[in-house]
């Protein structure tokens, strides 16, 4: 990369990843517009969305990915992955199955952090914070709990993973 360039060089493309239900069109709802859908379908899906950030004190674009609900059949094409960078691979807190199918999930290309969602439902919870550390541990994976009803670590999550990417790569 050239210093002289804008920063458009800086292009990253970053995929949601995880069960259908476990708030990632929310997360990037959040993240990009600071909304939050308390009865979201998959009609608030957009094909990605393409987000300004500062790292470094340079300007990185992130296109972050999201499905259209296709997660639901587990019919996620190679066309979603392709050219991908990195991944917020992202479960439910109070749904431990969104957890137990984090693996399927995992792809050892992307520079990944994990993602446990909904910290706000304390009293729900069936994940433990030290359960996710520790799988996230196991796969060398970043690993975060975030809401995005409260908005809590979301913009730190995409933070961290746009940074990694950008360290890696520049
Ligand atoms: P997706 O299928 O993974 O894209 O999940 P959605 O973003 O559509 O969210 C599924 C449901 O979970 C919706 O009813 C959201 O309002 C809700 N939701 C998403 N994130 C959170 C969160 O952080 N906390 C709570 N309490 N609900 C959330
Ligand atoms: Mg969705």
């Amino acid at each position: 990369y050239s210093e002289e360039d804008s920063g458009d060089d800086y292009l990253f493309k970053i995929v949601l990843l995880g069960d259908s239900g476990v708030g990632k069109s929310n997360l990037l709802a959040r993240f990009a517009r600071n909304e939050f859908y308390s009865n979201s379908k998959s009609t608030i899906g957009v094909e990605f969305q393409t987000q300004k950030m500062e790292i470094n004190g340079k300007e990185v674009k992130a296109q972050i990915w999201d499905t259209a609900g296709q997660e639901r059949f587990r019919a996620v094409t190679s066309a979603y992955y392709r050219g991908a960078v990195g991944a917020l691979v992202v479960y439910d807190i109070s749904r431990r199955q969104t957890f137990d199918s984090v693996g399927r999930w995992l792809h050892e290309l992307h520079i990944t952090i994990l993602v446990g969602n909904k910290k706000d439902l304390k009293d729900a919870r069936e994940v433990s914070t030290a359960e996710g550390k520790s799988l996230a541990e196991s796969e060398t994976l970043f690993f975060t709990e975030t809401s995005a009803l409260d908005s809590s670590n979301v913009n730190a999550a995409f933070q961290t993973i746009v940074k990694e990417i950008y360290d890696i790569l520049s």
